[in-house]
């Protein structure tokens, strides 16, 4: 089959020709119905060194993943063939208690024969594939009727890591209340709709970028500021009368991280999701009084279940550009140049 592969660090991606994968016990191979590209995908490739991750090069990129149950090993009986699924992206031991809650995020040991609990396209063959080898049924979400099963994919992680992150601040998000979104890109712009669908709060969106601002607006936000103007720090005080509620930074520069605890308010919550690794000094007087901070990382088994759900209904829909997996490079080439708006998701 042919797949999207990272031959090695500091490398870029590679379209190359390999066996298809067959499965063993308890295992599903899926064929795959879209596949998406993150942002992170291009940190992952030019940033990480050798020796920084317990994981080996080469392997298949592609951790947003949807497909079509094709072959299954022996005892599986959670899926059957033909299902449309999407794949809950941390593959976690299983027997550990954060597994247990589904949160194979902040699983404590990789699962047997795994060098990490990272999961697909994470240092093992993700999904920018025509098929992929899941290693435990357990990871597989059925996608519901109503929802297209590419559309799934970029629900995996661009809709499941705002979903967690709002999830965490939904007691705060009340009738009257204020969030700041910074960053209206892949996971923002759903990061907007999850609050729009979940909560009556206000939502000001936050970006530099034209096209982002549009998406924002598109996306439901109420107030949407050019992160790249003057005042932008008074008029989101102005915007959110004082301070926000809830700030979620899908960015992460050192920029956005000012902006972020420059939007909060006493006892706001801050929750930093971007991958661009800035950082923000913390001391007593910023950002004020029991602010809670905190950074997450993708989300539950569970709230998958929910964010499919939200989108089945209708109340969520990604946006998204498909590209033909022999145009995945030129992907990349778009990603990386900021000509994306929303995602873009490989269908083979
Ligand atoms: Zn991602
Ligand atoms: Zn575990």
């Amino acid at each position: 089959m042919k797949a999207v592969q990272l031959p090695n660090w500091k490398s870029d991606p590679l379209l190359i020709e390999v066996d298809d994968p067959t499965p063993g016990p308890g295992q599903v191979v899926l064929r795959i119905a879209g596949a998406g590209l993150c942002h992170s995908d291009l940190h992952l490739l030019h940033d990480f060194e050798e020796g920084m991750l317990p994981w080996h090069v080469p392997f298949i990129l592609g951790h947003e993943n949807s497909g079509y149950v094709h072959a299954v090993g022996a005892g599986v009986d959670r899926v059957s063939v033909g299902q449309a699924v999407a794949v809950h992206g941390p593959w976690g031991c299983g027997r550990c208690p954060a597994c247990d809650r589904g949160q194979d995020t902040y699983c404590v040991a990789p699962l047997d024969g795994y060098d990490s609990a990272f999961g697909g396209g994470l240092g093992t063959n993700g999904g920018q594939a025509e098929y992929m080898l899941v290693p435990d049924a357990r990871f597989l979400v059925p996608i519901p009727d109503a929802l297209d099963p590419v559309a799934a994919a970029p629900l995996t992680d661009a809709g499941l890591t705002p979903y967690h992150a709002v999830n965490l601040s939904l007691h705060k998000m009340t009738p009257g209340s204020n969030v700041v979104v910074i960053g209206a890109g892949g996971l923002g712009h759903m990061g907007i709709q999850i609050i729009k669908a979940m909560s009556a709060a206000t939502v000001v969106a936050v970006d530099v970028k034209p096209a982002a601002r549009e998406l924002a607006v598109k996306s439901g936000a109420d107030v949407v500021i050019d992160g790249g103007a003057d005042d932008v720090a008074a008029q989101i005080k102005e915007a959110a009368k004082g301070g926000a509620e809830v700030v979620i930074d899908f960015v992460g520069t050192d920029a956005t991280l000012a902006t972020a605890v420059g939007s909060c308010k006493y006892q706001s919550d801050l929750t930093l999701v971007g991958v661009a690794g800035g950082s923000f000094p913390f001391n007593l007087y910023a950002p004020p009084y029991e602010t809670a901070m905190r950074s997450i990382y993708w989300g539950t088994r569970t709230e998958l279940k929910e964010v499919l759900a939200l989108a089945a209904k209708g109340l969520i829909t990604p946006e998204y550009r498909t590209y033909a997996l022999d145009d995945a490079l030129q992907a990349y080439a778009d990603m990386a140049a900021g000509r994306l708006t929303g995602r873009a998701v490989i269908t083979p």
